[in-house]
């Protein structure tokens, strides 16, 4: 008989998009007419950078000739790739990053989702709430769980993220192995500063503890003070992993490339307390299970650090950072408190009121899409979060709405 993985079925279906998608669409039947603004799913709207465009075509004409056409790529990415990144991603903000260092990938995604996989099975994992979802889920499909009580798994350490703690938790007070951190956050749009980092790598040293750090939009920090990396820190290359990817840095949301950081120091250890180096381990897993990321993929990304390529990846982050400012404003002018928006394209208040019936408000009096906090965890009940991902045009109609009904 052919069983089922048993972990599956404790996995709580997560209703929020499809949710969300039926309310519109229940809306939409009874409003045709209406003109809604999607401020909801965080996803990019605009145009690939014409750098990476142009970049990816010339790779594609090279793919067509015998003389310059490539079969499988290197496991972990071309060199060309790996050595832009390093230099400038790591390098370039005094992070002593190498090239071997770097894995290229399809996305952080699958990244943040497939890295637990060399951890054993009896680990103690943190994750922050309000979370990303891929973090728990992946953890409850591999079976490091009990069952869904209450909306939280059992055996996991949950990490509240409220206005208390200005949306950066603190650290466990039971002794953790595992720490997911995502910042600038998604949901909540808040930043760690450097000392707040500090604390949790000290954490992971004192514990033997490692970090998973997701900084997909590290591309949205505009205050130079906030790290960009996590290996600006001293002591972090024993005791973090980051994940890095393009789709919000240059829109490669339907393109796919992303990396990890897995440095040579960076160590796991075995039932007997001694070290075993992460990085072999991951290099062994993706050359087993993974074929590589499209050349012309990878040279569009490649040409995110040329001159031309810095500028227009700029450019395009700064169209949405405006966007955000424009919601942030509208917010505070009606008195709301909102997190987010100057360092993330996401906004984050608290409504006062649930988030689904806060949700449902603003579809009905606005048309306006939103994603509600209820669906990231049980810290963001009562939130709502806003995506800049959409046009200056759209959001600044959208603001007038929500200062007419607010
Ligand atoms: C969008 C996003 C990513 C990026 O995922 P890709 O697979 O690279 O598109 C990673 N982490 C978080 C928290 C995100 O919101």
């Amino acid at each position: 008989m052919i069983k089922a993985n048993p972990n599956f079925s404790k996995i709580q279906a997560s209703y929020l998009f499809s949710d969300i998608a039926q309310r519109v669409k229940k809306y939409m039947e009874a409003n045709p007419d209406a003109k809604l603004i999607r401020l909801g799913i965080g996803d990019v709207t605009k145009a690939l950078p014409k750098p990476c465009v142009d970049a990816m075509a010339a790779a594609t004409a090279e793919m067509g000739v015998d003389a310059t056409f490539r079969g499988y790529g290197p496991d972990h990415g071309y060199a060309f790739l790996r050595e832009a990144i390093a230099e400038h991603d790591f390098k370039a903000r005094g992070a002593d990053i190498d090239a071997s260092e770097i894995f290229v990938s399809d996305g952080a995604k699958c990244d943040t989702g497939n890295f637990q996989e060399l951890f054993s099975n009896d680990i103690k994992i943190a994750v922050p709430d309000p979370v990303y979802p891929v973090y728990v889920d992946t953890n409850v499909m591999a079976g490091r769980t009990g069952a869904s009580v209450d909306g939280r798994y059992e055996g996991l350490v949950y990490l509240n993220s409220t206005k208390e703690n200005n949306f950066v938790p603190a650290l466990p007070e039971e002794k953790v192995d595992l720490i997911y951190l995502c910042f600038p956050n998604n949901p909540t749009g808040a930043v760690a500063t450097r000392e707040q980092l500090q604390a949790w790598v000290d954490y992971a040293h004192a514990n033997n503890a490692l970090i998973l750090f997701d900084a997909a939009y590290v591309a949205f920090i505009r205050d130079e003070s906030i790290p960009h990396s996590i290996y600006e820190l001293p002591g972090a290359k024993e005791v973090a992993v980051e994940f890095r990817s393009y789709s919000k840095t240059a829109g490669f949301t339907g393109t796919r490339c992303g990396y990890s950081v897995v440095p040579k120091e960076c160590r796991v250890f075995d039932e007997n307390g001694n070290k075993i180096m992460l990085q072999p381990m991951w290099a062994r897993r993706m050359s087993t299970k993974f074929n590589g990321v499209a050349y012309p993929v990878q040279r569009a990304a490649e040409a995110v650090y040329t001159p031309e390529g810095k500028a227009a990846t700029k450019a395009l982050i700064d169209g949405y950072l405006e966007n955000a400012k424009i919601i942030r404003e509208a917010l505070i002018e009606k008195g709301y408190k909102p997190t987010g928006g100057d360092n993330s394209p996401y906004i984050w208040f608290n409504t006062g009121k649930d988030s689904w019936e806060f949700f449902d408000y603003l579809l009905n009096n606005a048309q306006i899409v939103t994603t509600p906090g209820a669906g990231f965890g049980k810290c963001g009940n009562g939130y709502i979060r806003i995506s800049a991902f959409n046009s200056k045009e759209n959001v600044l109609e959208a603001v007038e709405r929500l200062k007419k009904v607010l």
